[in-house]
């Protein structure tokens, strides 16, 4: 007979669980990945579904290297998930474990429906380091801060990735729908990135051996190239975050001068567990902010304003090299989303959904859980967020991360030519400066949009309100 692997966000041949379960059986085994069209599912946005398709080729390749067919279906999961099954008279079907309550909804009903019809249905843990529910506080509550998180984490015994298992006899690797190379716009990526399960595997160990020990300081540097860009692999399971945690320990054990470095890498990807770990304990993180009272924040309706910061048109060039950069490359480092997403929410005092929304959309790493956790984090609403009245100055930040332009010389040449004095701030640039730079102020690059000093004040008196009420 056969058994039926529903793969998600896990494409990967190597550490894959339910993958692992299926070929261990002895049966023949079939690979089902789902376009899910379910209203509980949230739908990938453009820049992921460029993605998705570019992994499901490599993937149908890989797993045709060992005998293993895809099938790649569109439609409502349990019904699409029940009519390959039997098609292909599986009396199996493996999956591993995924975590936002929508689709733990979906899994529910799919596993109902199987049991019903008397198959054999198993999950597994395979995309997080830690399942939520088994890292809890010592009152035996859901953690909601990240240091004491960490510290119990890094205590634990983090399982071992499988190892690979045996090849098969080859299969021809099907020809993947080809509607989901849209959107057409997004051909531009395909320059950045390589994408698959090898790729993802690459990109660590040249992480590990080239960037590593200059991670703790570098990382917080936008034009140095010194993060391990693993992030939308991971987002699509291309690799495992067990593969990497413990990959990254063996190397800080033959290398111990990056041991702390090494440590700090893994504690930003446990970052990534504690957004896991939120979106499967706190209701619709996605939408509802994680503390209550910042429902009643009187977000602005500033639509040309908000269209000036999706354009990278907001005449502050740091914020504005971000969001060019997430535009073109489907990316933005970290330190600048940051900027970018409290700059939205606090000088523009825009609500972080619309944020988020757009992210959804352009970034090639959107995630379930870390895009919603992570804008609620800068807007203040979310665990362990910065308190509110920490606003980052953006024109500060690239004078001190950016010290000497490179980065925002490189998504807003405009402004190239100003000297490194201004370059973070050329609305304050003298006019002879300006003339010299080639810059006219709102015809060549936009003023910039707001006053960063009257609207952080404006911003700590929206926020301050609800502190008060609190
Ligand atoms: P590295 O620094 O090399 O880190 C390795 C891995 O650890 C990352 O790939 C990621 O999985 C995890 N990680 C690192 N930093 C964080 C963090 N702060 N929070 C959670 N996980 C982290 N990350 C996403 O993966 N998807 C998103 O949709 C996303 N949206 C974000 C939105 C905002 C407003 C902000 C401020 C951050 C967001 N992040 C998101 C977190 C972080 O910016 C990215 O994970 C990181 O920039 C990816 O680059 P990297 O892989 O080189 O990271």
């Amino acid at each position: 007979s056969t058994v039926l692997v529903w793969l998600r966000n896990d494409l990967r041949l190597s550490d894959n669980p339910a993958l692992d379960a299926a070929r261990r059986s002895g049966e023949r085994v079939v690979a089902l990945y789902v376009h899910e069209s379910d209203e509980a599912i949230r739908a990938p946005g453009g820049a992921a579904r460029w993605w998705l398709h570019r992994s499901l080729t490599a993937l149908g390749e890989d797993l045709a290297d060992k005998g293993i067919a895809l099938r790649v279906e569109n439609g409502r999961a349990a019904e699409v998930v029940e009519r390959i099954r039997s098609d292909d008279e599986a009396g199996a079907v493996h999956w591993n474990r995924r975590y936002a309550p929508g689709q733990r909804e979906v899994d529910a009903a799919v596993k109902a429906g199987l049991r019903k019809q008397g198959v054999d249905v198993r999950s597994h843990a395979g995309n997080v380091l830690l399942e939520p529910w088994e890292i809890v506080t010592g009152q035996g509550k859901p953690y909601s801060v990240f240091t004491p998180f960490w510290k119990a984490l890094k205590e634990r015994d983090i399982a071992r990735p499988l190892p690979q298992s045996a090849k098969g006899k080859n299969v021809t690797a099907g020809q993947i729908d080809s509607d989901y190379r849209q959107p057409e716009w997004a051909g531009k990526l395909t320059q950045y990135w390589d994408i698959g399960e090898a790729a993802a595997q690459e990109r660590l160990e040249q992480f590990l051996e080239e960037c590593v020990e200059d991670y703790p300081k570098g990382r917080d540097y936008p034009a140095r190239a010194v993060t391990s860009h693993l992030s939308a692999h991971l987002r699509f399971g291309e690799i495992s975050p067990r593969q990497i945690w413990h990959t990254a320990w063996a190397f800080a054990h033959a290398h111990p001068d990056s041991t702390s470095a090494v440590e700090k890498f893994l504690s930003e990807l446990a970052w990534r567990d504690f957004s896991y770990h939120q979106l499967y304990h706190r209701d619709d993180i996605a939408n509802k902010p994680m503390q209550a009272k910042y429902g009643d924040l009187k977000w602005r309706h500033a639509p040309e304003q908000l269209k000036a910061w999706k354009t990278g048109q907001t005449g502050i060039p740091i914020i504005d090299a971000g969001m060019r950069e997430l535009w073109e490359t489907g990316y933005m480092h970290n330190r600048v989303r940051m900027l970018v997403a409290s700059f939205l929410t606090k000088n523009l005092l825009i609500d972080w959904r619309e944020g988020e929304h757009w992210f959804w959309d352009c970034l090639v790493d959107a995630d379930d859980a870390n895009n919603p956790a992570s804008w609620q984090w800068v807007a203040g609403s979310g665990l362990d967020a910065a308190p509110y009245f920490r606003i980052f100055n953006p024109v500060t930040q690239g004078e001190r991360f950016d010290p000497d332009g490179d980065y925002v010389r490189r998504w807003v040449p405009e402004v190239t030519a100003l000297p490194d004095k201004f370059i973070h701030d050329p609305s304050q640039a003298p006019e002879g400066v300006l003339e010299k730079a080639g810059i006219v102020l709102d015809e060549t690059y936009p003023r910039a949009i707001v006053d960063l000093k009257e609207t952080r004040r404006r911003a700590l008196d929206a926020f301050g309100a609800l502190s008060a009420e609190a």
